[in-house]
């Protein structure tokens, strides 16, 4: 049986490690863009998670001849309109830190109550294979609410101030055992990998 590469359209490590412990049962050698040199960076040019994640996985799949599987997430707060959302590695302007970012979403937030900071994660998914052809679009959320203040370091980005609700406790406190069961990141694997099988098996 031969096996199946794909490339997963970010330099990110733990993505690359939370979708691999997915698919260690399977014959599919997942490769990031760290293990390919000659991968282009793709400018995030679209206005919603779903059309960047396309642009990452069609853009990146071309100029490398191989299946990739693109990815954009981010953070939007109902208060906010939606704020930040695709905007949201950027939220502080382009020199833009964790820290500058968690800061400037606080001050947008002054005065706004706790029961009125809902937000949510989005992670959206696009398969696309060697040709530009797209075969999986998957999107998913993980709910919670922005508190007052920083509570952990884990996780990273929003994560100190993005609290489960049901666990009284935010993705920095929490881990990232729970993070990976819990998270936007997390069902969006859970949804894509029996998609990504069903195509393997079609073709063999
Ligand atoms: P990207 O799609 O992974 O580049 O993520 C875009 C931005 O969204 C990140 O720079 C973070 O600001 C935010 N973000 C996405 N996923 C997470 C998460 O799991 N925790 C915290 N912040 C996140």
């Amino acid at each position: 049986m031969s096996t199946f590469v794909l490339v997963l359209g970010t330099h990110n490590a733990k993505k690359r490690r939370e979708l691999e412990l997915l698919l260690s049962p399977y014959n599919v050698l997942l490769k990031s863009l760290a293990d390919l040199p000659d991968s282009i960076e793709v400018e995030e040019t679209g206005t919603t998670f779903e059309e960047n994640a396309t642009l990452k996985a069609v853009e990146q799949a071309k100029h490398l001849g191989q299946w990739v599987l693109g990815e954009d997430s981010g953070l939007s707060v109902e208060a906010l309109d939606g704020a930040p959302g695709v905007y949201s590695a950027r939220f502080s302007g382009p020199d833009a830190t964790d820290q500058t970012n968690n800061a400037l979403l606080l001050e947008k937030l002054q005065g706004v109550p706790l029961e009125k900071r809902t937000a949510w994660y989005t992670c959206h998914m696009t398969l696309s294979d060697p040709d530009g052809n797209v075969h999986v679009q998957c999107q998913q959320r993980c709910y919670g609410r922005i508190l007052l203040e920083q509570h952990g370091s884990g996780g990273f980005g929003y994560d100190p101030m993005f609290e489960i609700p049901e666990y009284h406790q935010t993705f920095g406190q929490l881990g990232d055992a729970v993070k990976s069961a819990l998270s936007h990141r997390a069902r969006a694997n859970r949804e894509f990998v029996p998609q990504l099988l069903k195509i393997i098996n079609q073709r063999r």
